[in-house]
């Protein structure tokens, strides 16, 4: 890995609550490190979903057993429905029959929606049980297992209802992810992109160098240091901001465009994360025009075009137009969009045109067409 600032053995989130550890190990010893956290038993709570549940679910009892713990499993469909407030409450209604402890640890094993999910329930039961992610999915372990965002759903918009709750550490076994369905490798890889393009340049180089292993072949060791880095990048930024008054807004990069992408194509048409990868050169062509000389936008849209997207041809300009007017983060009528000065120096433009705009998307139309 060609950055000087990773330090493998001691990635950590430093928050205004406490300061927790990401720990690469295996499954099977997350009960000793839930000791190290200084969780202890004889109950922990397992959360996650059918999918996971149908891989991991017997090695991880098996481990606790083994290590003289008493595992509570809840296992929810798979999928965003599964955030909601039905969910929630049908995880208080299996729950609290149970006696917790306030010291009872909750594990979320599984992707950022059992993450989301299972954090919330973490954060209100009891007024707050300890939380550990154990992350699955590439998207869990790059991005939302770290920085305490917890929540569910409602019909008027995601991520609504829910809470800043921080774990106490985050555990991640990177073996996990020979399960993980392709099309989840490049959400996974849209987002750990991202981080490098607004904040590490050599990560940007790394992925260059490895996209092509990492989602053609799944090969772990392309894909670890770039998660570690990913990881590393989040909790920096997470750090510096963890309330999102500032810089973690940087962290949507891309996504002005990608969740009315996701609005306007119908959910679950097409990924979060390759609406991400279309909105991300979506936000870097809008860069370029800005800052011509500061940004190879060839190479870096090539990068990003090797991220695989599903057809965006039938989407209107002026629908997307609508949905980023509409959008929660909007505000006063004035879309905000994270550009790029040069990789790795973002900032929040709200002066874009919408006649920029539009032709940063007939760009990216044409382009994929
Ligand atoms: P997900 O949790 O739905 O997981 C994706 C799919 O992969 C699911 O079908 C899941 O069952 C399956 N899966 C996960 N790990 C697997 C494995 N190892 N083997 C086989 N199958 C596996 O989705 P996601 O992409 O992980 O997360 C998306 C969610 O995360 C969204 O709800 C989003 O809002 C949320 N999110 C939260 C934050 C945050 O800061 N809290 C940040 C980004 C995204
Ligand atoms: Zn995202």
């Amino acid at each position: 890995m060609p950055t000087s600032r990773i330090r493998p053995d001691a990635l950590s989130v430093d928050t205004d609550v406490r300061t927790y550890p990401i720990r690469f190990v295996h499954l099977a010893e997350v009960p000793a490190h839930l000791n190290n956290l200084g969780l202890h038993g004889p109950s922990v709570v397992l959360i996650t979903d059918e999918n996971v549940a149908a891989h991991y679910r017997s090695p991880l009892v098996h481990a606790f057993e083994e290590a003289g713990w008493t595992p509570h499993v809840v296992v929810v469909p798979p999928g965003e429905s599964s955030k909601s407030m039905a969910q929630l409450e049908q995880l208080y209604d299996t729950l609290l029959p149970l006696e917790l402890e306030r010291s009872t640890p909750v594990c979320t094993l599984g992707g950022g929606v059992v993450g989301d999910l299972g954090g919330f329930a973490a954060a209100t039961l009891l007024r707050g049980l300890p939380l550990v992610h154990l992350p699955t999915s590439l998207l869990a372990q790059v991005d939302s297992s770290i920085g305490g965002k917890t929540g569910v759903n409602h019909a008027v918009g995601k991520n609504l209802i829910g809470s800043f709750y921080q774990p106490h550490g985050v555990l991640v076994d990177p073996e996990t992810l020979h399960t993980l369905p392709a099309r989840e490798w490049i959400n996974g890889m849209a987002e750990a992109i991202k981080h490098g393009l607004i904040a590490d340049p050599a990560l940007v180089d790394y992925t260059e160098q490895h996209l092509t292993a990492i989602l053609g072949d799944h090969d772990l060791s392309a894909t670890v240091p770039a998660v570690r880095t990913a990881m590393h990048i989040k909790a920096q930024i997470v750090a510096e901001d963890t309330r999102e008054a500032g810089k973690r807004a940087w962290l949507n990069f891309g996504h002005t465009f990608a969740h009315a992408i996701e609005q306007v194509a119908g959910y679950g048409t097409v990924a979060h994360g390759e609406a991400v990868a279309l909105g991300m050169r979506a936000a870097l062509y809008l860069s370029h025009r800005r800052a011509p000389q500061a940004l190879d936008h060839a190479r870096l849209d090539a990068l990003l075009a090797m991220l695989p997207t599903p057809d965006v041809s039938a989407l209107s300009f002026d629908a997307l137009w609508t949905a980023m007017r509409h959008d929660k983060k909007t505000q006063d009528g004035t879309i905000r969009f994270v550009l790029l000065h040069a990789v790795g120096d973002p900032f929040v433009a709200s002066d874009c045109s919408r006649a920029s705009v539009q032709r940063a998307w007939d760009f990216v139309q044409q382009s994929t067409a």
